[in-house]
């Protein structure tokens, strides 16, 4: 299964204190330029052809300016300026279109100008990974290839201090590896190619790789996650336990979860065309978990990590689970079905019951899950749920830093539950109206995981943003990597 892998995110960064000069201006096919507002007229003469930047910025202030230098070799130039107190977000969107100038060129440079050393290391770092992430190319099934063209080397100049460069590599592949198996097709990444390839790349990167198929999970009274899997043509549905043992560790189990639902028709509550279109994106939960897993193997972390992936198509058919079914999870909690369209609740439920046994000191799930997650937060954010009420405020100001934003909604209203009372089982799967589903789904979920074990749960409202979002250029952003790697660093509270 190793040809659904993308091929290798490969891009040289070399980088020197120098000033650029003509002759490696010469060197270049385009230059990307940071600069601060109100540059001084002394810093603009800095620049190469600094009268026609100067003029350019002067006519369009916030824009980015884009055009040729008059050099032997025409380098194309794009430059943007950064406002006093922009947010990393803001960065990473002004990077993002400076970048887009230069998506096709392969030898680029970099030069964040006129920066104090700590604001030109975020310029820079924005930048860089912007660059990496537009080089990082999506699946294409035309039968004739297009040429491959795109960034391959990228030459940072006038470098006062680096950002983390080994950092966003590893972030932007597994951010890549999560937009790459979200954009493939369905009847490619069906569940039984999806597992393949996911022990294929466990092989690859030496984590171990158990697969509970569907005789093992009944032997685990899995029943909610089978319901789901129930009227999968392949019967290959699964629920994927990788593990990262690297040779020196340290601290807790760090566990993550993910939605691997490869293709959401709805079930017997069939989706319209307009909502089933993209379902293909709903296994966009369980890529960026392997995507965090790839990541953070990358770098090489020193500490055990789980990696949870919960795998199977939602199918009509007459095997299909259908509305007030009841069903009975891993953990013996019963549920009434309410509607089979919410089955990513149901596939996570015995996933969540099942990592906890190994008792994490925090677990983390990543999941497509809810419309009203997005009707609530657009696709620009997406939504955090704490078992742990202080983490809140960390988890906002987390988001800010990584440029990958959540925001939290409330978990410990324990009234939601009256809502979720169910007449005939221990809990209603959802409820009718939908109404703050995202809450409901949060609370379901809750009912899967001991208090005792500290869980965040990411409903993944801005895994796709028309436009791409932030650095990220596609529409599929991977939403999560950088959020979380940004989080094993920056720790949370004491639990
Ligand atoms: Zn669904």
């Amino acid at each position: 299964m190793t040809e659904l892998l993308p091929p290798k995110l490969s891009m040289t960064i070399r980088h020197t204190g120098n000033k650029l000069s003509r002759a490696e201006l010469d060197k270049l096919d385009h230059l990307l330029i940071l600069v601060p507002k109100g540059l001084a007229a002394t810093s603009w003469s800095q620049l190469p052809s600094h009268e026609l930047l100067k003029k350019l910025s002067r006519r369009d202030p916030d824009g980015v300016i884009s055009g040729r230098f008059a050099n032997a070799a025409a380098t194309g130039f794009s430059l943007g300026v950064i406002s006093p107190g922009a947010s990393v977000f803001e960065k990473l969107t002004l990077a993002r279109q400076v970048t887009a100038a230069a998506s096709r060129e392969s030898t680029v440079g970099v030069l964040a100008h006129g920066f104090g050393a700590g604001d030109q290391a975020t310029a820079l770092d924005a930048l860089v990974s912007a660059a990496l992430a537009s080089a990082a190319r999506m699946p294409s099934l035309k039968s004739t290839p297009k040429r491959d063209r795109r960034i391959r080397s990228l030459r940072l100049f006038a470098v006062a201090e680096l950002p983390d460069l080994k950092r966003r590599q590893a972030e932007a592949e597994g951010n890549y590896l999560a937009r790459w198996l979200t954009t493939l097709p369905p009847n490619q990444l069906d569940s039984g190619n999806y597992c393949g390839l996911v022990e294929a790349l466990a092989k690859r990167e030496g984590w171990s790789y158990k697969l509970l198929g569907q005789k093992e999970l009944e032997k685990k009274g899995a029943g909610a996650f089978l319901a789901v899997a129930q009227a999968n043509p392949g019967r290959d549905a699964g629920i994927v336990h990788l593990k990262y043992r690297p040779k020196k560790t340290g601290g807790e189990l760090l566990t993550l979860v993910g939605k691997g639902i490869c293709f959401d028709t709805g079930g017997t509550n069939l989706k319209p065309h307009d909502s089933m279109l993209d379902m293909h994106e709903d296994m966009g939960g369980s890529a960026v978990a392997l995507g965090c897993l790839l990541a953070i193997s990358r770098l090489g972390l020193p500490r055990r990590v789980d990696c949870w992936l919960a795998i199977s198509e939602n199918m009509i058919g007459n095997q299909a689970y259908k509305p007030q079914d009841v069903i009975t999870a891993c953990n013996g909690v019963t549920i009434q079905v309410i509607h089979t369209d919410a089955e990513g609740r149901m596939a996570l439920a015995d996933t969540l019951a099942l990592a906890a046994r190994d008792k994490p000191g925090l677990m983390i799930d990543y999941a497509t899950l809810t419309g009203s997650c997005i009707r609530g937060l657009t696709t620009r954010l997406s939504a955090i749920f704490a078992n742990r009420d202080h983490w809140r405020e960390p988890l906002i100001q987390i988001g800010r830093a990584s440029g990958e934003r959540v925001w939290p909604f409330p978990l410990d209203e324990k009234d939601f539950d009256q809502t979720l009372d169910s007449p005939i089982a221990d809990i209603k799967q959802c409820t009718t109206d939908g109404m703050g589903d995202h809450i409901y789904a949060a609370r379901f979920l809750r009912r899967f995981v001991p208090d005792s074990i500290p869980w965040l749960h990411i409903d993944l409202g801005a895994s796709s943003h028309k436009g791409g979002l932030a650095h990220i250029p596609t529409q599929i952003t991977g939403f999560g990597v950088r959020f979380t790697l940004e989080l094993l660093d920056a720790g949370l509270p004491d639990k």
